[in-house]
């Protein structure tokens, strides 16, 4: 084939406060020869989590930053159109972080973030995006592993209308929760999470504080909290946790614009008083079991007990703004861009 032109978004300037579309720019070039062992990729559809916002500022984490003048990280699902890899057969779709880019080479070393895999034949690409990619199983992990509800408990998850919430709050429910509460942005989220995703309740945190109404719904005390947003929603669960509960934390997205980082949470000893553990979890540390948690969740899609949501947008030139929909609370359920259609037939 004739070598495409590749546009790719890079990053041009580090963000202070709130990431800005400007904070990116489109690069075009032609995409190199293929070498040896390496195979070439037309990416479909782009993933967005929060952490990307992380990964832009120049400090050490857990993967390192995005350089200025790199392509931006992101997860991918593509399409092999060209292989000098006999392990990624042309027609398959692959999953990997290949970044917003049209094009991509790879050698399927893993990065930072993993390698490229290829998808069983008939996963829908989204799906490998969604519930049965990284977002369910840091989902998976964070409520099995580290929150473990027993039958009856009560578990609040926050962010709970969003890509991992939505997942943690229905495993919850297939674990034999008594009670599962979300805690949401606005009321349309908020009655989503109950009439359609089976939570129990829902609270919109946009409404002023969470305490009174955490309380009202689980009296008893709540046994998991699993925790997406941080700041002041962390800060009055921990003056309704029962004794012996446990906080899953799995983010804080309410300080990842924050110019200055604000104060931790004032109300920590009450993890003495009631005996309560706060654990942070990574992915990354899960992924030698990965196959098993997602040929389990695929059987929850499959008896209809899991459902997943997605939010597609659409057009290539549209990446940075997808990414900004995370921080203004646009998206329910996983925020994906779709970049273009297959363009070979898929395997059957
Ligand atoms: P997401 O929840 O789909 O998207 C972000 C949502 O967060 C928005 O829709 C918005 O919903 C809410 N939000 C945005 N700004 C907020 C603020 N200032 N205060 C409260 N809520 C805010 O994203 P996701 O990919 O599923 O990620 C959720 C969390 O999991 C993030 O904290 C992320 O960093 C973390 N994460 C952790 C791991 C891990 O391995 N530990 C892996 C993946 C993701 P509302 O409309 O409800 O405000």
């Amino acid at each position: 084939m004739s070598q495409p032109i590749n546009r790719s978004w890079r990053l041009a300037s580090r963000p202070v406060g709130m990431v800005a579309e400007s904070d990116f720019e489109c690069v075009e070039e032609p995409v190199a020869e293929l070498q040896d062992g390496e195979f070439l990729v037309r990416n479909l559809y782009l993933a967005f989590e929060p952490a990307m916002r992380g990964w832009l500022n120049d400090v050490k984490s857990y993967v390192p930053p995005v350089g200025i003048g790199e392509v931006m990280r992101s997860s991918t699902v593509g399409q092999v159109v060209e292989s000098k890899n006999r392990r990624y057969q042309e027609g398959s779709l692959v999953s990997g972080t290949l970044g917003w880019q049209e094009w991509a080479i790879s050698d399927g070393r893993p990065g930072p973030m993993g390698g490229v895999s290829t998808l069983p034949p008939g996963t829908p690409p989204t799906l490998a995006l969604g519930a049965l990619g990284g977002t369910g199983l840091t989902a998976y992990f964070g409520m099995l592993e580290v929150g473990k509800p027993k039958p009856g408990d009560a578990v609040v998850v926050s962010g709970a209308a969003g890509a991992t919430g939505s997942v943690a709050g229905q495993i919850a429910r297939i674990a034999g929760a008594g009670k599962v509460v979300g805690i949401a942005g606005g009321p349309e989220k908020c009655a989503w999470l109950v009439d359609e995703l089976g939570f129990d309740a829902a609270i919109d945190y946009k409404e002023g504080p969470v305490r009174a109404r955490v309380h009202a719904e689980c009296p008893r005390g709540v046994d998991v909290f699993f925790d997406n947003v941080g700041g002041s929603i962390l800060d009055e669960m921990l003056l309704e946790m029962a004794v012996g509960g446990r906080i899953a934390l799995c983010g804080g997205i309410s300080a990842y614009n924050e110019k200055e980082l604000p104060p931790g949470p004032t109300n920590y000893m009450q993890l003495v008083i009631r005996r309560c553990t706060m654990q942070g979890f990574l992915l990354l540390d899960y992924l030698s079991q990965a196959r098993q948690a997602t040929e389990r969740m695929a059987g929850w899609i499959a008896d209809g007990r899991l459902r997943n949501e997605e939010d597609v947008q659409e057009g290539f030139e549209n990446a940075p703004k997808t990414l900004l929909r995370l921080f203004q609370g646009k998206n329910r359920g996983k925020q994906l861009l779709k970049i273009a259609e297959p363009p070979l037939p898929l395997p059957s």
